[in-house]
């Protein structure tokens, strides 16, 4: 990611960080956590990468077309939550 970018809002320059997203879509929200990305440490502007922001973008719709035809199947989803992770390396090692 490039440095030095700066705020589209205030123009300051923006900080590489960590944020959380949150979508929303048939009935279920999902929430995204430890993306890449710049924050304003001024006004709190966030903006993620554009290719990140896709992945993420194109994931989040997998999950959701996924879970809205299990629930048409059933009628109803026989769960009301998933929580994904990925491990962190000294869990992986661990096991
Ligand atoms: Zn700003």
């Amino acid at each position: 990611m490039k440095v030095n970018k700066p705020c589209p809002e205030c123009k300051a320059i923006m900080k590489l960080g960590r944020t959380t997203l949150h979508f929303e879509r048939s009935g279920f929200y999902a929430d995204v956590e430890d993306v890449e990305a710049y924050i304003c440490p001024k006004c709190g502007t966030r903006t993620i990468a554009g290719n990140i922001a896709k992945d993420i973008g194109d994931t989040m719709e997998l999950l959701f077309q996924s879970v809205k035809k299990t629930a048409r199947l059933k009628e109803k989803t026989s769960f009301t939550g998933i929580s994904f992770h990925k491990l962190t390396a000294s869990k992986t090692s661990a096991r």
